[in-house]
């Protein structure tokens, strides 16, 4: 089984939005490899800046939350500590993410829509992530490893779904993982407003799952979900 990439904006993007899909993967036996491109320091603390912490005590606490998320979910996790809000794209920063495609191989890339008039840091990582992929791809770049090939790219959920022209056309099942995915959420105090909240959008849909997957298969009651929009056209020799 090939390896997970997933390229996250701030420090708990990857945790809220894709941590089913990366627990998914690593209890199959596959490498999953988080790519934090900010602890989310300025933009997503407000806890701890009005605890008056410092911006670099602010740094070193998200970035342990953040560790041990992954931890849990059996992921591997760099940080590249670019600075949020604003994320600013750079050529330098995209060659870094290449070298991280490079060296990963993924056979999967998750990141963030190209869409968010909430949080213009999360376009950011999405277009970087999208280019750096392709630039990997290009054997004359000058970066170790092998050119890439063609890993499909998913968009996990923003936060404000509608706002962002997020319309799921995939539904992942992640109901054997959630209670990882919970704990991975639960070592994210800075921002635990958001548990309850992704623990409730996991079950929305989970029950739009069951929707579109028919009532004959036997999914259990509680079935959670993550949900994703896919960038390019599924490959596939059938249909069915
Ligand atoms: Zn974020």
């Amino acid at each position: 089984m090939g390896s997970l990439l997933v390229i996250s904006a701030h420090a708990g993007d990857f945790v809220w939005r894709a941590a089913g899909a990366i627990a998914l993967a690593t209890s199959r036996g596959a490498r999953a490899k988080v790519l934090c491109l900010t602890f989310g320091e300025r933009g997503e603390s407000a806890k701890a800046w009005r605890e008056g912490k410092t911006l670099e005590e602010i740094k070193d606490i998200r970035r342990a939350e953040a560790a041990a998320a992954a931890e849990a979910l059996g992921a591997e996790i760099e940080f590249l500590d670019a600075g949020d809000y604003p994320l600013l794209e750079s050529p330098e920063l995209v060659d870094r993410i290449v070298h991280v495609y490079r060296e990963v191989d993924p056979s999967v890339v998750l990141t963030h829509p190209l869409e968010d008039p909430y949080n213009q840091d999360h376009p950011a990582a999405g277009r970087m992530a999208l280019q750096a992929r392709v630039l990997a791809q290009a054997i004359g770049y000058d970066a170790p490893g092998e050119p890439l090939g063609a890993p499909p790219v998913f968009f996990f959920e923003p936060h404000q779904p509608e706002q962002c022209g997020f319309k799921p056309d995939v539904l992942l099942d992640i109901t054997p993982v959630f209670d990882t995915k919970r704990k991975a959420m639960e070592c994210l105090p800075a921002q635990q407003h958001m548990w309850d909240y992704y623990t409730d959008l996991a079950k929305r849909r989970g029950v739009q799952l069951k929707r579109n997957a028919g009532p004959n298969l036997g999914l259990p009651h509680t079935t959670m979900g993550e949900a994703y929009m896919r960038l390019y056209p599924q490959v596939t020799d059938t249909l069915a």
